[in-house]
């Protein structure tokens, strides 16, 4: 069941769910193109933490497992390294699938049961707030919010990063915050605007 509670969203059509990925990832058509080698996912840094693999991913999204999909950890657990990318040998924009479906994931307000859209969220928050990540903070309110007892075990890692320059203990914010929050504003504008388009047959 999705964490949401709300009820799974039915599979679809073959074909019908890769059409509105590939629409939500601005018409790049690469994903169709999948040849199911599987660099993705040997490639991947998280990859032990995800239900599926990146391969396994793309062959549900082709055969219209729209709500396995949507309730999978595995696009939230996707660190953007962008490693699996430059692997694939058909150049398919992994990442952004995985933006893709985080998007129609929270759009439908499905999600997996999982604090990994909780991260996620605070994570926006901060840069919405700051204008870049702020890690001790996600760092920190996470682990209150999801397991507080392992917060002592993290600490020592914490100081240290934070003593050799790697982490600020303190956010900063940038300059100009306004104006990336209105850019932000307009992105969300025009994610609303392209969930609304048909999706291409
Ligand atoms: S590396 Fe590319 S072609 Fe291979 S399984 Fe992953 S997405 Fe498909
Ligand atoms: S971009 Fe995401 S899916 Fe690709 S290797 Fe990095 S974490 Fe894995």
């Amino acid at each position: 069941m999705p964490g949401s509670g709300q009820a799974d969203p039915p599979s679809v059509r073959e074909g019908d769910f890769l059409r509105e990925v590939i629409a939500a990832t601005a018409g790049d058509s690469r994903l169709g193109c999948c040849i199911q080698c599987g660099t993705c996912g040997g490639s991947c840094p998280s990859a032990a933490d995800m239900d599926h693999t990146p391969r396994m991913l793309f062959a549900m999204i082709r055969a219209g497992l729209r709500g396995e999909v949507l309730r999978s950890t595995t696009p939230w657990m996707c660190v953007s390294c962008y490693f699996c990318a430059v692997r694939c040998p058909q150049e398919v924009h992994i990442p952004d699938v995985m933006y893709a479906v985080k998007a129609i994931a929270t759009r439908e307000g499905v999600m997996p049961d999982s604090t990994a859209p909780d991260f996620s969220r605070t994570f926006v928050s901060n840069i919405h707030r700051y204008g870049r990540s702020y890690e001790v903070g996600l760092a920190a309110k996470h682990y209150i919010r999801h397991y507080p007892l392992r917060l002592p075990g993290m600490a020592p890692m914490g100081i240290a990063m934070v003593t050799k320059g790697r982490m600020g203990f303190a956010p900063h914010r940038i300059r100009g915050v306004a104006g990336l929050r209105a850019i932000l504003a307009r992105a969300e504008e025009l994610e609303r605007d392209g969930a609304t388009r048909e999706v291409p047959a």
